[in-house]
């Protein structure tokens, strides 16, 4: 039986504002535990929150970058619930008046995928388990947090992950936030309903706080197989959150609605609403940078890059940025584009990361792209020195100079090399005179072993030719 697979998910992520949301703590990642609280951000009776305005302004300004109405009036409620990383036992949060409304994102396929809204809230501390029990470091209990809220627009695992990159990539370009998932500063809800076509809805489950692309991915995949399992054995069940466990590739229970919390959510009556003049949001408009989806339509327009590609190098905003700033010392488009795709890419591949560093500089790999366009390192050089160079930044065309590296053009030196290959492979010879091109090859491959990969394919050609037609 075919079913289909409804998702929506809520993207949490942190503000890269100096301080906390309502205290002036400082919001920093990796501190030594709890060096960064104050009475307020511990929750001490007495103590009062001030609303950190570049926390509203972050907020804002990642609403209009994926094209939310920002609202006139927006206010803070308290969602309670108890847990040992909470010090007021409820987390300062928006219900009914969230600071941005609707907006979403376009797909490669063309679809849009709505949002619902996106509020502020806070962040709760950090339970660390050790050996000697549990523990809790409040640094970040307090640290502003924007929620985004996607309708159910989503139909696979795929779309859910490409979604998710393009609205990191999104909050990343607005500056808004570092978006590291490594480090939990963006953390995604996934709902998954399957309902046979042409029925209602399923019953949403909620797993929490996934932490990468592929954990969504799986966790995606799992739970809904699980309920198609369920219904296709003729059992219901019930709205629920369920605990992924990405080692085991399992969802478990957690609590069903009936155990669920009741957040008794209520006005904070400490943080009085905000009302936002259009003229303020008007000025968080103009500093808007521009957008990976505008950028991608430029690289079309000015580069004359194919769609796909645009798309590509858009597609992370470390891509566009190694891209962009490459091209500043090195300005060929399509050949530094190659290299990157190809090259690059296959580096990044192999080190799997979901947040994207290059820790190569780009004016480093501008100057090993122009000595291998210049054709004076051949391709298998440029391929070894850029592992070599990738993190310790090396200087190109220093190694090449010590190192001796420069590719082989030199006729004379080739030709000694290419006479005696002629000489020993008698019958290559004889095919390549019959006007056999397949066997340039041979040749090539040999001339590169014999200068280690230096040859200057080209020149080889050449020298090649004369020898044969003497
Ligand atoms: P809650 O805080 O109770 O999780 P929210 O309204 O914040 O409620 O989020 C509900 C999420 O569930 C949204 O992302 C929404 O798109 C998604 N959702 C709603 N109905 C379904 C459904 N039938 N299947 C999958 N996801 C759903
Ligand atoms: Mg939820
Ligand atoms: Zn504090």
């Amino acid at each position: 039986m075919s079913y289909e697979i409804v998702i929506g998910l809520e993207i949490h992520c942190e503000l890269k504002t100096k301080t906390k949301a309502f205290c002036s703590c400082r919001n920093e990642f990796g501190a030594e535990p709890n060096v960064n609280v104050c009475p307020g951000c511990l929750g001490m009776p007495g103590t009062l929150p001030a609303l950190n305005k570049t926390a509203v302004e972050y907020c804002i300004r990642a609403g209009l970058a994926v094209g939310c109405k920002i609202s006139r009036y927006s206010a803070f409620e308290r969602k309670h619930y108890f847990y040992p990383d909470l010090p007021n036992a409820y987390q300062v949060s928006q219900l009914e008046y969230p600071l941005c409304i609707g907006g979403g994102l376009t797909l490669d396929s063309g679809k849009f995928v709505r949002l619902n809204r996106i509020h502020l809230e806070e962040d709760a501390g950090k339970l660390l388990h050790g050996p000697y029990g549990t523990r809790v470091d409040l640094n970040r209990a307090g640290v502003p947090l924007i929620e985004i809220v996607t309708e159910p627009d989503l139909r696979s695992a795929d779309e859910a992950v490409e979604f998710l990159a393009k609205l990191k990539s999104a909050l990343l370009t607005t500056g808004v936030s570092d978006c590291k998932m490594q480090e939990g500063r963006l953390r995604c809800d996934v709902n998954v309903s399957v309902n046979k076509p042409g029925d209602k809805w399923g019953t949403r489950i909620e797993m929490k706080n996934l932490a990468s692309f592929s954990a969504i991915k799986r966790a995606i995949t799992y739970e809904a197989k699980r309920q198609m399992d369920e219904l296709d054995k003729g059992n219901t069940f019930v709205q629920a959150t369920r605990r992924w466990d990405d080692k085991d590739g399992k969802s478990y229970p957690m609590r069903d609605k009936e155990t669920s919390n009741d957040y008794r959510y209520f006005p904070d009556a400490n943080i009085i609403p905000i009302n936002v003049e259009p003229s303020y949001v008007e000025s968080i408009r103009k500093t808007l940078p521009e957008m990976p989806w505008e950028l991608k339509e430029r690289l079309q327009k000015e580069l004359g890059l194919s769609e796909y590609d645009a798309r590509t190098i858009t597609s992370d905003k470390a891509y566009s940025d190694l891209y962009l700033n490459v091209l500043k010392t090195f300005n060929e488009p399509k050949f530094v584009l190659n290299f990157i795709m190809g090259e690059v890419f296959k580096k990044l591949n192999a080190l799997g990361q979901d947040d994207i560093e290059i820790p190569l500089k780009p004016e480093i790999l501008a100057k090993l792209l122009k000595l291998y366009h210049g054709k004076t390192i051949a391709q298998a050089t440029a391929r070894e020195l850029l592992d070599e160079i990738w993190e310790s930044n090396a200087d190109p065309e220093q190694i090449v100079k010590d190192r001796n590296l420069a590719q082989v053009s030199d006729s004379g030196a080739l030709e000694a090399i290419l006479q005696k290959l002629v000489a020993d492979n008698p019958k290559a010879a004889e095919q390549l005179k019959m006007g056999d091109p397949k066997v340039n090859q041979f040749f090539i491959g040999q001339t590169m072993k014999a200068t280690g990969g230096k040859a200057n394919p080209a020149v080889v050609l050449e020298v090649l030719n004369k020898i044969i037609n003497k």
